[in-house]
């Protein structure tokens, strides 16, 4: 979590590049530069990066990655290893679409440019949803996969148009529908299920649908 104001002049070159950052809210990224200049790192973008005002947000996600190689920290091992993380947990959400018969939505990890806060789980032509869901770094594998099936299940919901698990017994049920705020996974326990949005019960968890207890495209 974030650790207040002091901590962020603390954070160094290489602890940024190793994916520290993603504890520094955007707007203090400017302060951080700056905090850098001072200590003797100095280039173009690591001086532009410096000058944004604290509400340039999508400038500063793009420049960080771009001043820390300016200055010799290459964020990019990190970033790799933390979407080969992203990709296990969404291959397991791939097995519960390919279960059910939407194996057709093959789902990546993809995050958007700049500076990968989050990962989201995008379809083959590029389209994601990045309404909620998203996967960061300090999240555990748990959390990982729990998010993981978040970000498919929305996207398919936001892109298509197709809500996706169904509880194989409620999905039917013409007099039930959505159950208001309710997501289509949850928590229990720290274990990631797939949770029945008519009528609030686990389905299974994440991993492991069936064609027994979610709906299958025939
Ligand atoms: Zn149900």
């Amino acid at each position: 979590m974030f650790k207040g104001i002091r901590y962020v002049g603390r954070v160094r070159p290489e602890q940024a590049a190793a994916g520290v950052l993603d504890e520094v809210p955007v707007d203090l990224w400017p302060r951080l530069a700056a905090r850098w200049l001072a200590k003797g790192f100095d280039s173009g973008p690591l001086r532009q990066l410096a000058a944004l005002q604290p509400g340039e947000a999508h400038a500063a996600l793009d420049l960080m990655p771009v001043a820390l190689r300016s200055i010799g920290f290459d964020p990019a091992v990190a970033d790799d290893q933390f979407v080969v993380r992203c990709q296990a947990a969404l291959d397991v959400v791939q097995r519960d679409l390919d279960v059910t018969g939407f194996g057709r939505y093959r789902v990546h990890a993809g995050r958007p440019g700049g500076w990968p806060v989050m990962v989201f789980a995008v379809l083959p032509d590029g389209s994601y949803w990045s309404g909620a869901w998203g996967m960061t770094r300090q999240m555990n594998d748990a959390e990982l996969l729990l998010h993981a099936a978040g970000s498919v299940s929305g996207t398919i919901e936001d892109v298509h148009e197709i809500e996706w698990p169904v509880c194989a017994v409620h999905g039917d049920d013409p007099a039930t529908r959505y159950l208001d705020g309710m997501e289509s996974v949850d928590d229990i326990d720290g274990v990631a299920w797939w949770w029945c949005t008519r009528a609030g019960h686990g389905i299974a968890q994440v991993g492991r649908l069936t064609g027994g207890t979610a709906r299958t495209l025939c």
